[in-house]
């Protein structure tokens, strides 16, 4: 099909004006190729998180803003994340010892921080 296309093609007259080339990117045409813009083509515009504002900041405790951030993206090795990584332990809450101990329960449902 290409080699068929390719014959219908009408070949440049050396005559004319000398040939140029245009890149053109998203309908813009440039003087030059710029890989920023093609690349642009492809990356998804998304906007960051909103609290990762309030964890990573000029004047943020690093120590504290690394504990946050674990929290937030669940990855704090609470009891029954180690046991899930087969670590032989108890899963219950070190705090209560009623619940499991998980992200959730001592951030947000364990009675302190609940009242905090
Ligand atoms: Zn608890």
């Amino acid at each position: 099909m290409l080699h068929i296309h390719l014959t219908t093609v009408t070949l440049p007259d050396p005559s004319h004006d000398s040939d140029s080339y245009v890149w053109t990117i998203g309908g813009d045409e440039l003087q030059s190729f710029s890989t920023k813009k093609y690349m642009g083509l492809f990356k998804t515009k998304t906007d960051p998180a909103k609290w990762t504002e309030h964890v990573w900041f000029k004047d943020a405790t690093p120590r504290r803003a690394f504990i946050f951030w674990l929290k937030h993206l669940d990855r704090l090795p609470t009891r029954a994340r180690l046991q899930g990584w087969g670590l032989q332990i108890e899963a219950s809450c070190c705090l209560c010892g009623l619940f499991l101990e998980t992200r959730d329960h001592l951030f947000l449902h364990y009675e302190v921080s609940a009242d905090i």
